[in-house]
């Protein structure tokens, strides 16, 4: 079998390669245990885009929510995350595929959160006081880092905050790739999607 397969039991131990949105939902979910639906839906796309199968996705949202009895899980929420796999649902176009994991334009420019709710880009929707805390509860910490963090999100360059997090928690790792020519530049390119985030994050750090 292969090692890299996530399944519903290693999902805690590589969100430590979730960018903040996700980690965000990761964190919420663990505090609570429950998500709102737009943020059940973010994360589900994202961790179908990981590889998770069906039955393992199911598992960890059963899992997941452990205040809640099986039939009401059933009845309330199995539903759509079959459907967000396209395993169920009335369009055709989707059956077998469904739904395609969010970029971070999606995140960035939909409607934001309300209270309670978790989804979204916290760079765009979490005020600076809120973001910061966010940041150094998730091991960011350098504090010139935060305050290159702060400048971005200013400036409303929210996806460059975000990249800016990633290339320092990967600065050894990226230094060694640029050098040594080991990945095609374009794999070296601006993220733009919570996916890409976490494919690299995982493979410079396995
Ligand atoms: Fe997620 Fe993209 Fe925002 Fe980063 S910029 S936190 S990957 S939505």
């Amino acid at each position: 079998t292969d090692t890299t397969t996530p399944t519903a039991a290693t999902i805690d131990a590589l969100s430590q390669h979730f960018p903040l949105c996700m980690q965000n939902l990761h964190r919420e979910l663990r505090k609570s245990h429950h998500l709102k639906h737009f943020g059940r839906l973010q994360y589900t796309l994202f961790l179908k885009g990981l590889g998770l199968s069906l039955s393992e996705c199911i598992l960890f949202w059963r899992k997941s929510f452990s205040l809640i009895a099986d039939d009401k899980f059933k009845s309330e929420y199995l539903y759509n995350i079959r459907h967000s796999y396209g395993d169920v649902g009335g369009d055709a176009n989707r059956r077998g595929r469904g739904y395609t994991p969010y970029s971070c334009q999606k995140l960035l420019t939909e409607a934001p959160p309300s209270a309670g709710q978790t989804h979204g880009c916290p760079y765009r929707t979490y005020s600076v006081d809120n973001l910061l805390p966010l940041l150094q509860a998730v091991g960011v910490t350098d504090r010139v880092l935060l305050q290159g963090v702060k400048e971005d999100v200013g400036k409303q360059r929210y996806h460059i905050a975000c990249n800016r997090v990633f290339e320092h928690a990967h600065k050894a790792q990226l230094k060694k790739v640029k050098e040594e020519n080991l990945w095609p530049a374009s794999e070296l390119d601006t993220i733009l999607h919570p996916n890409t985030y976490f494919k690299r994050s995982f493979l410079l750090k396995n």
